[in-house]
């Protein structure tokens, strides 16, 4: 067993919390055991990887007491895991590009003089940075410049790319991946109650390893995200049959800039065009009640085509992950249904 024991105690206290990442994990660990951080991260992955997750985790370092770092014991673990820490403070976005103004970097760095009310260091962390303006992100520069000792900054964003070389030059990186089946399994069958390990191993493959994702799947919240895909799926599929190339590029430009939902999206015309397939290869009798369009894109779509178009769908849906811009997705599956639908 000892192999599978992380680098430091920490380490093993935050993979407790964290699924996956073994590197980063590590890494964190090993900065609360050693009681040093550096003063600004910037935490990069696709949304539902968890980087909310790890800047909480982030602050408990700075921030920890426990006499075993991370033990999860000491005050400031405790209200950092229930939100009501006052030296963690969240800066988010607004406005139309839901970018993080340079209003609120200003509020920020008045803030970030104050000296930390309970813990040793005050934690600031700005949420979904991808779209942050370059002079909101120079007056951050500044203050990071400035910034007394007791400041920690992290910075999330779907990719360090989208930030200033002069901002991601000074940051620590930490890029989050997708986890592993196992490892989802053991994550998704402690956190979901009645959860049984083959459904969690279903979910866990279909989101790609991404857990935000497979949660939303799992959970109640996710209702309202499957209502919208399935809504869009019988949308693009009438529009492939009535062969109607307008109709079909507004359905994929109207899953607008939902990441998540595009990916549902794909999953399920996927899933309705392997139905197409077995009507296409004569095994109708195995479905259960398909649709008119399923029927009708079986009778006029060769398998070779709908095979092939299952495979571009799969290809584009793996791009999610590495952030293609959502208007670039919505058009390219406009574009590979159209495609299918006239060869
Ligand atoms: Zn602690």
């Amino acid at each position: 067993m000892l192999s599978d024991v992380p680098s430091s105690c920490a380490a093993a206290y935050i993979a407790k919390e964290f699924c996956g990442n073994a590197d980063a994990v590590a890494a964190l660990g090993s900065m609360a055991e050693n009681r040093r951080m550096p003063h600004a991260f910037i935490i990069e992955g696709a949304d539902g990887l968890g980087k909310s997750t790890f800047s909480r985790l982030i602050a408990r370092a700075a921030m920890c007491t426990c006499e075993e770092p991370m033990a999860g014991a000491c005050p400031h673990c405790r209200k950092i895991r229930e939100n009501i820490h006052p030296d963690l403070l969240f800066v988010t976005g607004s406005g139309k590009i839901n970018a993080i103004s340079i209003d609120a970097v200003r509020d920020m760095r008045k803030e970030a003089m104050i000296a930390p009310n309970e813990a040793d260091k005050r934690v600031f962390v700005l949420e979904d940075c991808d779209n942050m303006l370059p002079a909101a992100q120079n007056a951050f520069l500044k203050i990071f410049e400035e910034a007394p000792p007791h400041a920690v900054f992290v910075m999330t964003c779907r990719s360090a790319m989208n930030l200033l070389t002069t901002i991601r030059s000074r940051g620590r990186i930490v890029t989050l991946h997708p986890v592993e089946p196992d490892e989802g399994v053991r994550f998704l069958t402690g956190r979901v109650q009645g959860l049984d390990s083959q459904r969690a191993r279903e979910v866990c493959v279909s989101s790609g390893g991404n857990l935000g994702e497979a949660l939303r799947i799992l959970g109640g919240d996710g209702g309202e995200m499957r209502d919208r895909a399935d809504a869009l799926t019988r949308g693009i599929l009438a529009a492939m049959c009535g062969d109607n190339a307008l109709k079909l590029a507004a359905e994929c430009a109207a899953i607008g800039k939902d990441r998540a939902l595009g990916g549902a999206v794909c999953r399920m015309l996927s899933q309705q065009l392997r139905s197409a397939l077995m009507v296409a290869v004569g095994a109708q009798e195995t479905l259960d009640a398909p649709s008119q369009e399923v029927l009708r894109l079986g009778a006029t779509v060769s398998p070779d085509d709908l095979i092939g178009c299952m495979d571009q769908i799969n290809q584009l849906s793996n791009m999610l992950k590495i952030n293609i811009s959502m208007p670039l997705f919505n058009t390219r599956l406009a574009i590979i249904l159209q495609r299918r639908q006239y060869d």
